[in-house]
């Protein structure tokens, strides 16, 4: 477990960060606060208390349900969901000579891109855990 210190930097994506008293993940985009209430438990919870977490350690899924962007592969083949409003744009294709191509575009709503991502899970699709979520 890694707790936030004054060198932390939030990745343009966002920085997930674990609530002490209930586990619960939050989303951040600085740390430019002494303190933040956890949007689950409501407790306030001092800067230094919370902890900092890998996206690898957490489920795909989740990291798009608090709002970030995911990319998930199978082998050269990728997709990434990247949310935009109230819209997600499902973005699919293939990497070639280390290069992203993007073989199709779509906008699509929340509920139908986790079960997409849920789905790609069952099928053995892995975290792109590179980068900062989306190719
Ligand atoms: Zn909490």
């Amino acid at each position: 477990m890694k707790l936030i210190t004054r060198h932390t930097r939030a990745p343009r994506a966002g920085a997930f960060i674990r609530c002490p008293y209930c586990d619960a993940i939050s989303k951040v985009h600085h740390f430019a606060w002494l303190a933040l209430a956890c949007q689950s438990c409501g407790e306030s919870v001092a800067k230094d208390c919370w902890a900092v977490c890998d996206r690898s350690e957490l489920d795909p899924t989740l990291i798009l349900q608090l709002g970030a962007p995911v990319t998930l592969r199978d082998q050269d083949d990728w997709c990434t969901w990247l949310p935009d409003g109230d819209r997600v744009i499902s973005m699919y294709g293939r990497t070639e000579s280390r290069r992203n191509r993007v073989e199709g575009r779509i906008q699509i709503t929340p509920e139908v891109a986790l079960r997409q991502v849920q789905t790609h899970l069952e099928y053995g699709w892995k975290l792109d855990v590179r980068g900062k979520g989306a190719v």
